[in-house]
């Protein structure tokens, strides 16, 4: 064990503030990380204020980490001392069942640990997260950022990019086909530059009329106001696929009416129940699909670093200072970010 450092809640109504704790020593087949950058997610203010229900605390939020490897364990076989490396949303997975055998470790039957705020499987620890100056992570969840990435913007691909890469993906996006991304944040500014690269005709749905000029600079052919109902009502049919990163409740009536027959309306920014309620007509009636997403897998997120770095494709971000994350989570809330924050963590040795 040693210790460490990070920024941690200690409670809902708590603001994160600086906490010492322990980190375990490197197991045999473990990977220690000087964190360099960590993104600061729009599920690090969920977990935070235990919005979704299921916050341990202390909790130390981020899992968007990029770093450098400065111990490795005795069978660790793919990193070496120096290298530059991510972390993602998980650390650990049952690593046997069908989920996991089929790199989907996201969807382990029993349950990935998360990078932070779940138990750790061998000692029963609460896991602590990448606001922090290190983590200790087994190699297989550790992912290689390739050459010619810039680590800062390369960090948000570790969550906001795999959860909009992977589902487009997933769902066979291709030329031609019209998507839609709803809200233009952290994931849904990857959505538009991903969707794109896939060849697809490419629409943003926004509450921000503001974001219109920004979108197109991001990508976007055409951007609809989604809370001007006439323009809503005249993409009627109009959609192949909906990439949905709104945070919170909303109607989706209105959206799936957008979609064509066959149209698959794909959420990754809701684990609430639907509210107001789902008309099923707007499935039925078009057979169109509701669909869900949760981030990717080991490999996947491997394959989305080296995609991003074959077509160009970065974050946009603005650095951050780790005394000002509270007001980060603020500015968040308020849509007040271009699309990323980045944690500089040399900032937590100052
Ligand atoms: P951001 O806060 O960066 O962006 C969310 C965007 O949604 C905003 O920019 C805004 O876009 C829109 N939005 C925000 N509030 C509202 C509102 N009240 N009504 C309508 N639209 C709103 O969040 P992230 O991109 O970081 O995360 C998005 C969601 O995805 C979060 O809930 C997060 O927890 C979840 N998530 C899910 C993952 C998964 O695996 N499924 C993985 C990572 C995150 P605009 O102004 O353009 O409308
Ligand atoms: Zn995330």
């Amino acid at each position: 064990m040693y210790t460490a450092i990070g920024y941690a809640a200690q409670s809902a109504t708590a603001p994160l503030a600086p906490m010492t704790f322990q980190r375990r020593s490197p197991r045999a087949d473990d990977v220690a990380i000087e964190i360099l950058y960590c993104g600061v997610c729009h599920s690090d203010i969920h977990q935070a204020r235990n919005e979704w229900g299921i916050a341990v605390y202390p909790l130390m939020p981020g899992h968007e980490i990029v770093g450098k490897v400065t111990a490795v364990g005795a069978n660790v076989s793919r990193y070496q001392v120096g290298d530059l490396v991510g972390v993602g949303c998980m650390v650990d997975s049952c690593r046997h069942c069908e989920a996991c055998q089929a790199d989907l470790e996201q969807y382990c039957l029993e349950g990935p640990t998360m990078t932070y705020a779940t138990p750790d499987r061998v000692d029963g620890s609460n896991t602590m997260g990448g606001y922090s100056s290190s983590i200790v992570v087994s190699e297989h969840f550790v992912v290689r950022i390739p050459q010619g990435l810039d680590l800062p913007s390369a960090a948000p691909i570790l969550c906001a990019g795999i959860t909009t890469y992977s589902p487009l993906k997933h769902y066979g996006v291709k030329a031609g086909d019209r998507v839609g991304i709803l809200g233009m944040g952290g994931l849904g500014h990857m959505g538009i530059k991903f969707a794109k690269a896939m060849g697809a005709e490419v629409t943003l749905f926004t509450r921000s009329p503001g974001k219109a000029e920004e979108a197109r600079r991001q990508g976007a052919d055409h951007v609809i106001v989604s809370t001007d109902a006439a323009q809503m009502q005249a993409a009627a049919g109009c959609f192949d696929f909906l990439l949905d990163t709104i945070p919170v409740q909303h109607d989706l009536n209105p959206y799936l009416e957008t979609l064509t027959f066959d149209g698959v309306h794909i959420l990754v920014g809701l684990i609430e129940p639907v509210d107001p309620a789902l008309h099923a007509a707007n499935l039925v009636m078009k057979r169109r699909v509701l669909a869900g997403s949760l981030i990717g897998g080991i490999a996947e997120t491997q394959e989305v670093l080296e995609f991003c770095a074959e077509h160009g494709i970065s974050c946009d971000i603005e650095m951050l200072d780790i005394g000002n994350i509270n007001e980060a989570f603020s500015r968040m809330i308020a849509g007040d970010v271009k699309y990323r924050f980045v944690i500089d963590m040399a900032t937590l040795k100052a």
